[in-house]
Parts: structure tokens; sequence; C-alpha cells
């Protein structure tokens, strides 16, 4: 299997794709072609366990891995870092109504199913591309991605890891995840500016020449962990692949029978990776993209006009709060049917002008798989707080936002049919915005009562990731200026 970039035709492998993270003309790598599940492959996927259903995934992509290697990976990834041995667990809230339950790893997000697994790819891939440079992975957060590859890539040999998030935009337990971590390769550094602008800084910082320089002279070399790296995606595929699984097999759903996905979106690399499960024959009738008042996606999905020029919100679903939806244009690339030229149009487009308008063929081919939505905070904390009193399930505010606009799809379409909602943090993460949706009027100013507060009203217990921050030091406090991020990078590997 080969990958080219969204914007021009340059061939690699697997092993190049995951080491390289982005293609040298800016645009994102892409599979040349989907692999498909048959018929006997689904039936041993469906008796399999996660670990199974990951590795048969995993070699269907990554053909330049060998099987010892993949084998390794994914157990080293999913041995004893989730709450048991079903990484990812469905639970049905309502009849048809199925919550894909993403965050029972280290740091309550759905990030960590992939960003467990990551480091490991990533280094089997620079041993085989690299000639022994070490890797230095460059993040950009909107909160949970930081956290999720800081522990992930903590102290794995041959790599680096620099995290740069927004010092106002992620809530207080998500900084303190952070600015905590340990690991003698790891940076944290907050920036004065939005997600996007941290987003923007690592894009430029990748395709600078003095810095790439500056790295070769100390044998080292970028890598991503953001979910522009092809390497994250396929990891996210075997969730939706999984889900299809365990539906079948608990009888929920008939073989081929087609079901809905609704996810919670922000760079939208979770929805997409439910579009590639799709692409190998997992039978996904519609793809519910949710967002939160930063609605630039779901504008998008109605109008065919992508426009960034708006307001920008913090938000209760800061992981969402983003306005340059990177992976959309490996979706583009599917809707041009893979021309290249007309993906790097719009991708110029968008950085000249901030906006693109997709003809109206592709805008029809789009709605015919997506339907979008948005909801605002209140909205959300009224999902929140009608799902714990009706249901009894407490989710987090990002997971709530799908809910909303997941639940409005239906009244408006009439479509029943059976739906995995995508659940992706933890709703301890945010319990400054959980309690006071579920009646709590009065919260303390500590964060930590807060998350005893909420164990003691929901009866569910606190993540052992999170009791433990308590006590934790915090040994990142630094913070710069959006343009000083580069001098940041050079001071951390000097
Ligand atoms: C990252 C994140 C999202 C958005 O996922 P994308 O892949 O960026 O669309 C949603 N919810 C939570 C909790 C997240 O951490």
């Amino acid at each position: 299997m080969r990958y080219t970039s969204t914007r021009s035709r340059c061939f690699v492998t697997s092993a190049q794709a995951i080491a390289r993270g982005i293609a040298e003309d800016g645009g994102l790598f892409v599979p040349e072609s989907f692999p498909q599940i048959d018929d006997a492959a689904m039936e041993k996927l469906i008796s399999g366990d996660y670990k199974f259903r990951a590795k048969t995934i995993l070699s269907y992509y990554l053909t330049d891995f060998t099987t010892e290697e993949i084998d390794r990976c994914v157990e080293a990834a999913y041995t004893g870092t989730f709450d048991d041995d079903t990484p990812a667990p469905l639970v049905e809230v309502k009849k048809n109504l199925h919550l894909l339950e993403l965050w029972h790893g280290p740091t309550c997000a759905f990030k960590d199913m992939a960003l467990q697994l990551l480091p490991h790819l990533l280094t089997t891939a620079a041993a085989k591309v690299n000639d022994g440079k070490k890797s230095v992975i460059l993040v950009a957060t909107s909160g949970d991605t930081g956290k999720a590859a800081l522990d992930g890539f903590a102290d794995v040999p041959g790599t680096e890891i620099i995290v740069f998030y927004p010092q106002n935009g992620v809530s207080a337990m998500q900084k303190l995840q952070m600015t905590t971590q340990r690991g003698n390769n790891v940076a944290v550094c907050g920036i004065a500016g939005n997600f996007d602008q941290a987003q923007s800084g690592v894009k430029t910082i990748f395709s600078d020449g003095a810095m790439k320089d500056f790295l070769a002279q100390r044998k080292m070399c970028f890598s991503s962990a953001n979910s522009i790296n092809f390497g994250r995606l396929v990891p996210q595929i075997v969730y939706y692949v999984s889900a299809y699984c365990d539906l079948v097999k608990t009888g929920k759903l008939r073989r081929g029978e087609p079901f809905n996905v609704a996810v919670p979106t922000g760079n939208f690399g979770n929805i997409l990776a439910a579009v590639y499960a799709k692409k190998m024959g997992i039978p996904i009738k519609k793809f519910i993209c949710a967002s939160n008042r930063n609605a630039v996606l779901s504008d998008f999905i109605a109008t065919g006009t992508y426009d960034r020029n708006r307001e920008f919100f913090l938000t209760i679903s800061p992981s969402m709060d983003i306005l340059i939806s990177s992976n959309l244009e490996r979706m583009l690339y599917l809707l041009a049917d893979g021309d290249e030229k007309v993906v790097a149009e719009y991708m110029a487009q968008l950085k000249s002008q901030g906006k693109y308008t997709i003809p109206s063929a592709m805008l029809a081919k789009l709605q015919t798989l997506f339907a979008g939505g948005f909801c605002d905070d209140a909205a959300t904390q009224a999902t929140i707080g009608k799902l714990f009193q009706e249901q009894h399930y407490l989710a987090d505010p990002h997971t709530a936002v799908a809910v909303n606009v997941c639940e409005r799809y239906r009244k408006a379409t009439g479509d029943e049919s059976v739906c995995v909602i995508a659940s992706t943090a933890s709703p301890y993460k945010f319990a400054q915005a959980v309690l006071p949706a579920i009646g709590e009027k009065n919260l303390p100013a500590d964060g930590f009562a807060m998350l005893e507060m909420l164990a003691a009203k929901s009866h569910t217990a606190i993540p052992a990731p999170l009791a433990a921050l308590r006590d934790a030091e915090v040994l990142h406090p630094a913070s710069v200026d959006p343009a000083e991020m580069a001098n940041f990078i050079r001071k951390t590997l000097a």
C-alpha cells in the first residue's frame, strides 16, 4: 500500500508517512486506495478481541511493517494502559443509541486510543527510514492531544516531545495534566493566543528551512503527533470497526445492516476515521458531524462554503474550539476523487482569503454522507442534565454536543437507525461545566473538591490518573508569545 500527498503526487511508504507526519508540500498523507474487509476476515474480526481487531486493521494499512512489529506495537499500546481488556466499550443509553466510550485510557480522553499506539508506530517507522535521527515530536493542542501525546511519548528512546497549548484556552484539569508531566524528553509551553495560532505556528516551524538545518546539525528531524499524522488515523479506524463488530456480536445489528455515527468534531480526525471505516466496507450510512458554537464545519456541510473569517468563541467543549479543521483536507481529497490540484487550490484559498466554496456536485456528495449541526454551551449543559436525569448517564460536554445534535437529527429526519455516538472524554476532565449541568449551583473553588463532589453526586469513581494530579508538582510553568515558539524550541533542543 502506498501513500500520497493530498496536494501533489508523491508516493511514500507507510513508514515514511508516519515518520514525516506531513508531506513536503504541506499536504497530508492519504492511502492510495482502501483495503477491503472480506466476509472471512469480517467473521474473524467479529469473534476476535480488540487487540486482534487492531492488529488486523493495522496490517492492511502498514504493509511495510512486519507482523511481529505490528504485534509488538499493539500489545505495548493496549496492555495494562486502559481500564480493562475492552478499551472502547459500547454503552446503550436508550434504544438504538450507543455511546462508544473512548476515554478509558491514561489521560481520560479519546486521544489515548491513538496516542498510546503512535509512539510505537513512530519509533518503528523511524528506525526504517530516518537512519538514526532522533524524532522531535511537535504538538499544538487544544487540550487533550497534548497530555495524551506526552503520556505516550514520555521517556520513549529516540524521541523528544514539545507541546504548545493556548494558555487561556484549556480547562484547569487539562492544564494541570500537562504542566505536571514527568519524563526527561518532554517540554510543555503555554502560548498567549488560541489553538489556531498554536497550530499554524507549529505548521510554519515544520516547513522552516533554518529550523530544519538546526535540527539536522543535531541529528534530529521533526515529526507530528497531531491528527495530521496518518499514524493517528489508523488506530481510530479500529474502534469504528470494533464498534460494528460488537453491535453484530451482541445482536443489536444484523450483519451488513446500516447504522449511523455521530462525532463531536474539531479537527475532523475522529469522524474521518469513521469515513475510512466505511470505505473499507463497514456499513455506515450517515456521519453526523457535531460542532459547538465554533460551527465552521456544520456551516460548511450546510452551505458548501468553508469560512474561517468569524468570531472565535471559548466554550465548555474546548477541544472543539477550532476554526481551521486540518483533517477536512483529507475529506476534500475524497470528495474530489483524488484530484490533488483541486485540494491544493482550496487550501491556497483558505490560506490567502480564509475561505473557499466547493461546487454544487461536490456539495451534494458531502450532504449525502454527512449531516451537520451545532449547539451552544447552554444547550450542551441542558443535554448533560437530561441524560443524567433520564438515563443516569454522565456525559462530558464534548460528548453532550454530539448527543444533542444526534437527537435533533433523529427528530428532524425520522431516521431512528442504530447510532453510535463517539464519547470522547471523561466527565471528570470538565467537572466545572458538568456540575452546574446536573444541578449543582455552589461549586467549590478547588478543582479536586469539584471531582469529589461529582463522584458523590453521580456515584461514579474519580479516574485514578486525575486523582493522582493532586500531589503532582508543576514542572512546566513556561508560557510565550506565538512569535516566540521557534525560540522556545531552539532553547529546548540546544
Ligand atoms: C480532540 C477532541 C475532540 C475533537 O476530535 P477531532 O478529531 O479533532 O475532530 C472532541 N472531543 C474531545 C474530548 C477531544 O479531546
